[in-house]
């Protein structure tokens, strides 16, 4: 364990996209700091088995639709207080992004979906200060020819955090960003499974190796600790350098 098991006691956490992946490592540790986590996600194919993630942890899913604004009221009305949010809700669809439609389906989870959750828990977050931590990405910083959309999304949220950053400030509602390099995660399972890809990433990455979801999820609990109480609309770089190199 990283962090003290106490330092987030009688805290009420809520992970979008905290089914799998990063999402479902953040929902771990922020749990094992001794946070209240519900992890909320699309409802998975096989529905809420104990095979997945988080299947025998304890760690409350429930489901979830970031681009649905009745999805994400009726998740809200259950909640009887919030501290900690961590918008990890997203996804990529590389190659078919230049197609309009899917251009806007991928910012209506990526960037859209992120407000509104944002918008959603600002009230409660506000009634005892709080901290939002977002999803950017390298593709906060560069294009992406294959995933316009995506690039355009993660690009959004290295903005949205900064302008929100400025608007929640005077409620004591921190929001930052974390922008994670290349993860093995099942969205990056295509890049990992291409080898010249692979290949070329791991030769840009000083650190020479995939990232663990658990590398990001602990800065992300570091962003939530009072540790970071002067830190607010900060993207900070995950990624073994990848953006230094
Ligand atoms: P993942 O595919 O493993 O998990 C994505 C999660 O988002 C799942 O829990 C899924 O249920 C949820 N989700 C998808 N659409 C949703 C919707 N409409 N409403 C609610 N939940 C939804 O992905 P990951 O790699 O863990 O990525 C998590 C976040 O980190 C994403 O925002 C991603 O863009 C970002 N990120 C990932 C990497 C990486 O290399 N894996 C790098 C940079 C940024």
């Amino acid at each position: 364990m990283t962090f003290d098991s106490t330092v987030l006691q009688g805290k009420k956490a809520l992970i979008t996209g905290g089914t799998q992946g990063i999402g479902a490592a953040v929902a771990r540790q922020l749990a094992g700091m001794g946070a209240r986590v519900i992890a909320a996600g699309l409802p998975p194919a096989g529905g809420w088995t104990e095979d997945l993630p988080l299947g025998k942890t304890g760690i409350r899913m429930a489901a979830l639709d970031v681009s649905d604004p009745h999805s994400v009221s009726r998740l809200f009305s259950e909640l009887d207080g919030l501290d900690i949010l961590v918008n990890c809700a997203g996804i990529i669809r590389r190659g078919a992004e230049h197609e309009v439609d899917v251009f806007e389906q991928v910012i209506a989870v990526n960037l859209t979906g992120t407000m509104r959750v944002c918008s959603a828990a600002r009230a409660l977050l506000g009634q005892d200060g709080g901290a939002i931590v977002n999803l950017a990405s390298m593709l906060s910083f560069f294009g992406g020819a294959l995933v316009p959309a995506y690039a355009a999304s993660k690009g959004g949220i290295a903005q949205l955090t900064r302008s929100l950053a400025l608007a929640y400030a005077a409620e004591g509602i921190r929001v930052n960003a974390v922008a994670p390099g290349w993860i093995a995660t099942p969205l990056t399972q295509a890049l990992q499974e291409d080898e010249e890809r692979s290949r070329a990433l791991l030769q840009r990455t000083p650190l020479g190796r995939w990232g663990k979801p658990e590398d990001v999820a602990h800065v992300v609990a570091f962003l939530c600790t009072p540790a970071a109480s002067f830190m607010t609309g900060a993207v900070v770089p995950v990624d073994g350098g990848y953006l230094a190199a």
